[in-house]
């Protein structure tokens, strides 16, 4: 009798499919995650379809039987064909792929407890500054012992002591105990007429089941949070699980709060830095199917979901779907992919929906549902702008008079303002006064950031830090750096001057770089705590501050510059966006928008709050240059640590390039982005017509160079940024 055989998927990109016997009395089913002996050491691979995975089949007596079938839940045919397209249309291999999808090691161990510690209100014999700061610092905490220490700042060597000391004690959890339950009918709000017809068509494609793609179009301020949470109101009562991507994990706070009014628990959260057990926990949850609603980002996309019913994608025009290392993949387009395999609904919402997803309405692929109006009448704000050749501001400042006497009024009336400016730090570039030499990142092809709050000056590329310099390292001269040009902390510090009185915050990246920060802001604005916040493109979206009536753009040019494929598009979403933060509660908004430009079609279409007129602009721009939707963009990024080679290598690329009509291939060039963490990358792009087999005319070509093993070459399929 032939041995029970099984094909693998192995999770390690080096190999491809390899087979396995399966020992007498082991069950295995497709989509299993197994471990294996590879050589001398254990490897995990999953069960696949033999025929989908095409490999050398070996005889039955050189099989090794495989070691053990891991305790999860089998990865479903819908999610194994999610990979397989993945892999495909990213041109990634699909181990990378995998691996996404098996995001947590330790859930694959089975059911387990953990240890964690909590304080036992007894006090240590002897107290010592540290012990004393830990007791202090863990007042209704529980956690590791390592996990504490670093919540206290003291070494685990102190907490052991207060264990011994009886101090701290240990408590034994489920690692997977389940999550509260959210409850449909918690509290359901009144929907608008508009709004309520909206969530019929969600709730019913949610309820029956099927592939169906909406397109949620809703203004700013419309609701479109309350009209999908219907949707998920009816995934919950036929026991379906959902899931939301929301682009930024400075979102999810106000987001999981939202959610618990509506549905009496917080949903299950999903994003990097959730600590190793919390990710166990909910990746068996999604696993088993008790996890009902998931929020996080993009990476959520990829868990094996046991009953998935739902998929919402929110501010689905962020770029921040868009990965650009490992696997390069836009979430908001696997998330429809997934919704097909799955055969269920998809919501794409956005108030400023990229120019793909509006084209898809059109054509009808998308089912395009409209919020036209804000909720409980609330008006959309007023958009100026102000002309900075005409009414420029002071010498070295950035605020124009306008701006700075709406800022004025806003603090005597009481109200809140909000500069967006989208650079973080003091100034983007450090330059000396005496030799005019610019202080530039080791690794990479731009400038060092100057930071004051952190006193640092810092590369936004690859994250090298130094102290500032007293004296330039160039010409030696003392005191001659000075900063050039504005970022928001030199906005904030404009404001002060401005405004002696008023309560800055500057919200970035840097500032609200966890989620209890994010809380704590949140917190704050709604409060009244705030009078200006200074923030980044972090503040532009999700932000629901009542209060909030001034929106100044600092530089509405900004994003026009640089090497954006969609820049125009960009600029457009960002701006509407946070002119969006405007006047959401009972009084009016106003936005003033600074620019250079003001005859420039992006920005005298935001003047004028034509949003169609902008787009029909974009999309003649768009088909005229054969861009996405009407086209296609592949970029190939050719990097190594050594110049000439990696020059060499894309040389090689370019000379092999296919020559068809429906692609045109240009560069090789230096990247804009030329040096990046130590790598010199050359870069090639390709425009291909809709009718163009692209990721199949890429693998040949690029499967046929052979390159040094110093050498890179990655593959960005429908990409963002050119840099
Ligand atoms: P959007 O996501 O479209 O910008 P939101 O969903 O954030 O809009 O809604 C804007 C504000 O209006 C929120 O404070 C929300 O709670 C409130 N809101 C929207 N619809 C309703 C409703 N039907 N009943 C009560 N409040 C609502
Ligand atoms: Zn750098």
């Amino acid at each position: 009798m032939p041995a029970k055989r099984v094909r693998l998927l192995m999770m390690n990109a080096a190999l491809g499919p390899l087979d396995y016997r399966v020992p007498d009395g082991v069950e295995v089913n497709a989509g299993a995650v197994v471990v294996v002996p590879l050589g001398p050491r254990q490897v995990l691979g999953i069960v696949w379809e033999e025929d989908r995975l095409p490999a050398e089949r070996i005889d039955d007596s050189r099989l090794r039987p495989l070691i053990g079938v891991c305790d999860v839940p089998p990865i479903k045919a819908e999610l194994r064909r999610l990979i397989e397209w993945c892999a495909d249309y990213y041109c990634a291999p699909m181990a990378s792929v995998a691996r996404m999808v098996i995001a947590s090691s330790a859930a694959l161990r089975g059911a387990a407890t953990m240890t964690e510690y909590r304080l036992t209100g007894g006090m240590p014999e002897r107290m010592t500054a540290k012990r004393e700061q830990a007791l202090a610092a863990l007042e209704g905490e529980q956690a590791s012992l390592r996990e504490l220490a670093g919540m206290a700042d003291v070494s685990e060597a102190v907490l052991r002591g207060l264990v011994n000391q009886g101090a701290l004690e240990p408590v034994a959890v489920d690692c997977d105990r389940p999550y509260p339950q959210a409850r449909a009918d918690y509290a359901v709000p009144e929907l608008s007429p508009q709004q309520a017809e909206v969530a019929a068509r969600l709730v019913a494609a949610t309820s029956g089941g099927g592939f169906a793609p909406f397109l949620l179009d809703g203004v700013t301020g419309s609701g479109k949070t309350e009209t999908y949470c219907e949707a998920i109101a009816s995934a919950l009562e036929h026991g379906k699980q959902v899931l939301v991507l929301l682009p930024e994990i400075a979102l999810t706070e106000a987001f999981l709060r939202r959610f618990e009014e509506r549905f009496g628990a917080a949903p299950v959260q999903w994003h990097s830095s959730l600590k190793a057990t919390e990710r166990r926990r909910a990746w068996r949850a999604i696993a088993a199917g008790t996890a009902q609603v998931v929020v996080g980002a993009r990476s959520a996309l990829f868990l094996p979901y046991a009953r998935l019913g739902l998929i919402v994608v929110d501010e689905a025009h962020e770029i921040s779907f868009k990965q650009d290392d490992g696997v390069r993949y836009n979430a908001r387009d696997v998330a429809v992919m997934r919704a097909r395999f799955e055969r269920i609904p998809v919501v794409l919402a956005s108030a400023t929906p990229a120019l793909e997803s509006l084209a898809m309405a059109d054509s009808g692929v998308y089912e395009r549902l409209v919020l036209p109006s804000r909720f409980g009448g609330a008006q959309l704000p007023d958009i100026q702008l102000v002309d900075l050749t005409e009414e420029p501001p002071e010498r070295g400042e950035w605020i124009a008079p306008p701006l700075r006497r709406a800022l004025f009024q806003r603090l005597e009336k009481g109200e809140q303002s909000l500069l967006f400016l989208n650079r973080r730090g003091y100034a983007p570039l450090t330059l000396c006064r005496d030799c005019g030499h610019r202080l530039q990142c080791p690794n990479c092809s731009a400038w060092m950031v100057e930071h004051r709050f952190s006193a640092r000056l810092a590369c936004h590329h690859c994250g090298h830090e130094m102290p500032p310099p007293k004296a330039c390292p160039e010409c030696g001269a003392a005191d001659s750096l000075v900063p050039c040009g504005p970022g928001v902390e030199r906005i904030a510090d404009e404001v002060a001057k401005i405004l002696p009185d008023a309560r800055v915050t500057v919200a970035t990246s840097d500032t609200l770089n966890s989620p209890e920060r994010a809380a704590q802001f949140v917190a704050e604005a709604e409060h009244g705590a705030i009078d200006v916040i200074v923030g980044t493109q972090l503040v532009t979206k999700g932000f629901h501050f009542p209060e909030l009536t001034l929106v100044g753009v600092i530089d509405a040019d900004l994003g026009l510059e640089g090497g954006d494929l969609r820049a125009a598009e960009r600029t457009y979403q960002q701006i509407a966006q946070v002119a969006g933060r405007a006047g959401r509660g009972a009084k009016p908004g106003e936005v003033l928008i600074q620019t250079r430009h003001p005859d420039a079609p992006v920005i005298a279409a935001l003047a004028a709050g034509d949003r169609d007129a902008f787009y029909a602009a974009e999309t003649e721009a768009r088909r005229h240059a054969h861009a996405p939707p009407f086209g296609r963009w592949a970029a190939i990024i050719v990097s190594s640590e050594d110049e000439a080679e990696a020059r060499m290598a894309a040389n090689r690329i370019g000379d092999t390039r296919p020559r068809l009509p429906d692609l045109q291939i240009y560069g090789p060039a230096p990247a804009p982005l030329a040096l990046l963490r130590g790598r010199y990358r050359f870069r090639l792009l390709v425009n291909a017509r809709r009718s163009a087999q692209l990721q199949q005319t890429i693998r040949k070509w690029l499967s046929e160079v052979q390159h040094p093993p110093g050498v890179r070459v990655g593959i960005d399929i429908d990409p963002y940024n050119f840099v």
